[in-house]
């Protein structure tokens, strides 16, 4: 078994043939979590959760959605539909996209709601960072929360000193081809990494859609990487990813 622990299913790329992929996914024990986001994409991820056994949901908006109703409306879904999911996130700081001091500053208030429901909620945090490490890895020191770091963009150093600090590193599938991810996969221990798709974003093969069963696929080079066995890095991952969303299997 496998967890995909962040793709966006729900995304229109797979209107065609979602049944298809989530088929792919779980005829090699793949799980998902999909991370739904804002107003839309919170609902067509419940509902997601309902069609398929071997999806899971966190909740959570894009860090570039500065909206208050849609804030607003967001945290309201999330606490409605607390017992159908098994995180928030993503949610965080985007630095690439926003360039202006004060609309991160508000980033960060933002960031701070999301923490608190989390922390409300008692549900663990998936953070989405671009270019945003350093500020980001200082508030959740801050808050004392331990997250799971989704797609991390920074160096290898500072992957391995988030790992220390406890929280969980998830390297995508677009692994092959970058030498950051690879150069964080190196650094980082076994039992602090978990595996993640982005479906349909960060194919291992470029301007390709992604899919959650290209996870193999990252398992595979993290064990060739690491030069352990496939099933060490099935073993750890898993277990990780179980460990830190506390109730990842349906009874
Ligand atoms: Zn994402």
């Amino acid at each position: 078994m496998l967890i995909d622990v962040h793709a966006h299913l729900d995304y229109p790329q797979f209107d065609a043939d979602r049944d298809a992929v989530v088929e792919r996914a779980n005829a090699e024990g793949v799980i998902i979590i999909n991370s739904g986001l804002g107003t839309t994409g919170i609902r067509k991820t419940l509902e997601l959760t309902e069609k398929y056994d071997n999806v899971y949901a966190t909740l959570g908006i894009t860090p570039t959605e500065f909206g208050e109703k849609e804030i607003d409306a967001s945290i309201e879904l999330i606490r409605d539909n607390r017992e159908k999911i098994i995180g928030i996130g993503e949610v965080g700081l985007d630095y690439y996209w926003v360039k202006d001091e004060e609309k991160r500053r508000q980033e960060a208030v933002n960031f701070q709601r999301f923490i608190e429901l989390s922390q409300e909620l008692h549900l663990p945090l998936v953070i989405h960072s671009r270019d945003a490490e350093e500020d980001l890895l200082k508030i959740l020191k801050e808050e004392n929360t331990r997250a799971l770091l989704h797609c991390f963009g920074g160096d290898a150093n500072q992957a391995a000193s988030a790992a220390a600090e406890g929280h969980l590193i998830s390297i995508p599938a677009n692994l092959q081809n970058s030498k950051q991810k690879q150069s964080v996969a190196k650094a980082v221990p076994l039992d602090s990494l978990v595996l993640e798709t982005d479906s349909p974003y960060l194919s291992p093969v470029p301007k390709t859609r992604n899919e959650p069963v290209n996870i193999k696929q990252t398992a595979k080079k993290i064990a060739e990487i690491k030069g352990v066995d496939y099933a060490a890095v099935e073993a750890a991952t898993t277990k990780n990813a179980k460990r830190f969303f506390n109730k990842i299997l349906r009874p």
